[in-house]
């Protein structure tokens, strides 16, 4: 507390308040449109639950947050009626706070950790951030950036996903010049072409796309590094470069029949299903070949792009939809809120099951599959499917969709520069303190340095590398200042 007082009466009203998330429409309703599932929360209900909150002296949800978010003193902001304060402090440490309180799988990350969650269930952590920012929106508190003064100094960003424009809005703010190259179109990578309207609505992602350029940011859409222009190039036009470029090359799978047509990779269906929803023209989908509808669709994972890919097939107007993964439901490596909006759905998962061949000549008919048991902990503690021998059977199918994972692309390759050093998994090698590269000047945030993995932890590495950028160029300024002589820009 500011004043010292004591924590006002408001607060700790976990024992007499009840957990409530915003409305979920009903899954009937949902399975209709792409519109996003949960309503907003009325502000006096979004106060109420934030007043949920026990103040712990060590906030558990806090360090478990990879941005370490300031959770209890906003929600208590939030619960005083505060929430212009609430969303200052909720946007210090977040670029993106309305898109993280939609899209976090708040359930392994901030509210999992809630101390209350044992006993009580968490307070909605999630929901309330997206409350605040979505209000702050609202009443124009969201402000383009201004720097206090131009640095006269370049960076270039490869790549307009999560950590790409939280660095780009960290640079912008400390006055560089900030150009993001993007082979896309749009702005806003997985933001926008992975991850389904119904989850984040693409006008969310939209304002704060304008938002960077109302702060000077300068964006090169449909340019790819690699084919427009060599690392080099980029390397020698800026004072840093950062590389934020994801990771997208599928993971295939390998049983027979796994190259017939309708066998189709998850991001391959989830572009087409999302340039369809902002408007595109996407031919491969009003053939048909990647529309579900009045299909029997299978999709092989269990993932969160698996969750994506049976909730988009349904709402699509698909007859089936069968999600099969060869763990339980306990074992699911997504997020488990996710899985529970699929069941009510209407997905049928079937559990403990693996492929052994896609069926079909020219076109996919079905899917042999086999059964499995948990057998013995790995090394990594996780128990090991094993295949119950003769006890295959097969599934009807008209789509296949894989949704296995996702591998780095070859960048030193790509981008014509062997001196990128690559890990064993062929993610970028960077110095963790530094997000700096194995080249002098050239920095890595996001998928692209940690493997597939989450919105916020892309955001927290955009942040730490505009950091470190920052004292990177500065450490030269003063070095061309002790010289009197401007320094070369490639190392
Ligand atoms: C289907 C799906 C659903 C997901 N759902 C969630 C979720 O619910 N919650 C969550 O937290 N995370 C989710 N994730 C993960 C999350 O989207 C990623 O972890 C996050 O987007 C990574 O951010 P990034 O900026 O590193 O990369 P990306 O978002 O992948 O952005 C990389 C950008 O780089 C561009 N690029 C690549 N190569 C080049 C090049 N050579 N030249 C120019 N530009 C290039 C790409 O076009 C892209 O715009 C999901 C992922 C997928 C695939
Ligand atoms: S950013 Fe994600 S983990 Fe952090 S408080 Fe928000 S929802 Fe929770």
């Amino acid at each position: 507390m500011e004043d010292g007082s004591p924590v006002p009466r408001k607060l700790l009203r976990f024992v007499d308040v009840a957990q409530r998330m915003p409305d979920k429409r009903p899954a009937d309703a949902r399975r209709r449109d792409f519109d996003e599932i949960y309503d907003r929360f009325r502000e006096d209900a979004a106060a109420e639950q934030a007043a949920r909150c026990s103040q712990c002296g060590v906030p558990f949800c806090q360090i478990h947050c990879p941005l370490g978010n300031h959770i209890p003193d906003w929600l208590k902001l939030t619960a005083e009626g505060r929430l212009r304060e609430a969303y200052e402090l909720a946007q210090a440490t977040n670029n993106i706070p309305e898109i993280c309180g939609r899209i976090c799988p708040q359930d392994r990350l901030c509210e999992g950790n809630c101390v209350i969650e044992r006993g009580f269930e968490a307070v909605t952590i999630g929901s309330i951030e997206r409350h605040i920012t979505d209000i702050a929106w609202e009443r124009g508190w969201v402000r383009p950036v201004r720097p206090r003064r131009e640095l006269g100094r370049s960076i270039g960003i490869v790549g307009a996903g999560p950590a790409g424009m939280a660095a780009a809005e960290e640079l912008r703010r400390r006055g560089y010049e900030v150009h993001v190259y993007d082979r896309y179109d749009r702005v806003g990578g997985l933001l926008v072409y992975g991850i389904p309207n119904f989850k984040l609505d693409k006008r969310v992602v939209e304002r704060r796309a304008r938002l960077l350029e109302e702060s000077g940011v300068q964006f090169h859409l449909n340019f790819e590094v690699g084919r427009d222009a060599r690392l080099a190039e980029l390397r020698a036009r800026h004072d840093a470069v950062l590389i934020a470029t994801g990771v997208y090359k599928a993971r295939d799978l390998t049983v027979p029949g796994a190259g017939i047509r309708n066998v189709v990779p998850a991001m391959r269906y989830l572009v087409a299903a999302n340039r369809k929803g902002l408007g595109d023209a996407v031919p491969d989908f009003d053939d048909g070949t990647l529309d579900a509808r009045g299909k029997r669709v299978v999709v092989i994972g269990g993932g969160d792009t698996a969750m994506d890919c049976v909730r988009t097939a349904l709402r699509q107007g698909a007859v089936d939809v069968k999600c099969l993964y060869r763990r339980d439901r306990a074992n699911m490596p997504g997020s488990l809120r996710e899985v529970s909006h699929a069941e009510e759905e209407g997905v049928d998962f079937v559990w403990l099951t693996m492929p052994q061949a896609i069926l079909g000549d020219d076109r996919v008919t079905g899917v042999r599959v086999v059964r499995m048991r948990l057998g013995a902990p790995d090394s990594s503690g996780r128990q090991t499917p094993q295949a119950i021998d003769g006890s295959h059977y097969n599934i009807d199918a008209d789509l296949v969709i894989t949704a296995l994972g996702f591998d780095p692309d070859d960048l030193p390759a790509m981008f014509g520069e062997p001196g990128l050093v690559v890990t064993r998994h062929g993610t970028l090698k960077v110095d963790f303190r530094t997000m700096a590269t194995e080249i002098e000047g050239v920095f890595a945030a996001g998928d692209i340095v940690r493997g597939a993995s989450l919105v916020v932890w892309a955001v927290r590495d955009g942040r730490d590398a505009a950091a470190a950028i920052h004292a990177y160029v500065e450490a030269r300024g003063q070095a061309e200042v002790a010289t009197d002589a401007p320094l070369s820009r490639a190392s």
